[in-house]
């Protein structure tokens, strides 16, 4: 089908959550490039919003996934145990050094875990609260109560009432984190980079602060690192840059290349909080979804994670070059290891480079107000980054 066909079933058969959607519809696609339906390659920046780790048609993730179909089960449901899940709850666990798993199918889920876990524990302690800490201009997801966690008026308006009493403090308020962070609370949730407000990264005396208050009122510390963890910021977790390790940990994005799969990981005592029946789900942690999570985990080995930091730096690199070639136009460059963010001045709309990129065959994203936000695959190559600089370069001409 055309883009125009599929607009117009779209716009008869779809709620109308996504609006009209960019002008390319992608068929195919290899190594870290897109093919549209005419045939016309783009280099991918976006990865499916820092989903698709290992860029297309990776021969490996094929085959884990075959071996899978092959079995003949797909799917088979929680009241049965299932090799893969076991085998990706002991690989992650043995990975991040956490201590138990529970597998969700997306990323708002995974938070959703995440705050019922910390309400258990609350609960299990005879603490009546539903007090928790978030911080604004964040993003964790768009069911209720991880919508309720996002600290952005915007997202709530049409939804009130909001689950639970999150207290939202601004990003690298010290005085603020140590008046919200006490023990009636419930537990803390933050991203240590910001992605969808803008990629910003959190200070390091900041989060080093509140990993200590969490101690302190004995609640959990709850990272989402939906969008930067497996690796994203060439640690297999952004925790690590920071120095400091989580209570609980929330993945989703690139853990399953595509294939829908979230995880959430707790340390002792946190970890214990749930008993049977305390949570579920139909889905979660199925033998295809985990077979791709197995693939993946274990192709982001220590050889992959340097060539995203590698190539991560170079990116930052180029892109502050040119800032300082084009001041006027790009005010700022952050972020770590392959999620990176430019932020336009005024002079330039980051929706309207986003088109202007997509026409000449580059796919980006945006996020926060106006800032170009890139999450390449982590195969991204050298010669693909100087590719995308030169066109960012004669844009801002
Ligand atoms: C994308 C994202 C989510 C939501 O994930 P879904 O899979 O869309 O539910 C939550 N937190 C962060 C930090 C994200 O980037």
């Amino acid at each position: 089908m055309t883009y125009n066909e599929l607009k117009e079933l779209d716009s008869q058969y779809h709620m109308k959550t996504f609006g009209t959607r960019l002008p390319a519809v992608f068929t195919g696609g290899s190594g870290a490039v897109l093919t549209d339906s005419a045939g016309k390659e783009y280099i991918d920046f976006l990865a499916g919003i820092a989903v698709n780790c290992l860029g297309y048609s990776d021969e490996g993730f094929k085959a884990a996934l075959e071996g899978q179909v092959d079995t003949g089960i797909v799917h088979i449901c929680n009241y049965f145990y299932n090799e893969p899940q076991a085998r990706l709850a002991r690989l992650l666990c043995e990975k991040t050094g956490f201590d138990r798993v529970f597998f969700g199918n997306s990323g708002a889920e995974a938070n959703e875990c995440a705050l019922k876990l910390a309400k258990k524990y609350a609960y299990g302690k005879g603490k009546d609260s539903d007090k928790f800490v978030a911080l604004k201009k964040s993003f964790h997801g768009r069911t209720l109560l991880a919508l309720s966690a996002t600290g952005q008026e915007k997202f709530h308006e049409p939804f009130r009432p909001t689950a639970y009493d999150f207290t939202y403090i601004d990003a690298n308020d010290m005085e603020a984190a140590k008046a919200a962070v006490t023990a009636d609370k419930c537990g803390v949730i933050l991203e240590v980079i910001q992605g969808e407000s803008g990629v910003l990264p959190l200070h390091g005396e900041f989060v080093s602060l509140l990993r200590a208050l969490c101690t302190e009122a004995d609640v959990p510390l709850i990272i989402d690192e939906v969008q930067t963890g497996m690796g994203r910021t060439g640690r297999l977790l952004a925790q690590e840059h920071y120095g400091i390790k989580a209570d609980v940990v929330t993945l989703a994005k690139a853990l399953g290349n595509g294939i829908p799969i979230g995880a959430c990981l707790a340390s002792a005592p946190f970890a214990d909080a749930f008993g049977p029946g305390d949570h579920g789900s139909t889905f979660g942690g199925n033998p295809l979804a985990c077979a791709a999570g197995l693939y993946v985990t274990n192709k982001i080995d220590d050889k992959m994670l340097s060539h995203v930091e590698r190539m991560g730096a170079y990116f930052s690199q180029q892109l502050e070059a040119l800032m300082q070639k084009h001041p006027d136009t790009i005010i700022d460059v952050r972020g770590k290891g392959l999620l990176l963010g430019a932020e336009l001045s005024g002079k330039a709309d980051a929706h309207e480079m986003q088109r202007a990129l997509l026409s000449q065959g580059f796919v980006i994203g945006t996020a926060g107000a106006n800032t170009l936000r890139f999450a390449p695959p982590y195969i991204i190559m050298q010669k693909q980054i100087d590719l995308l600089i030169e066109a960012l370069d004669r844009l801002f001409q």
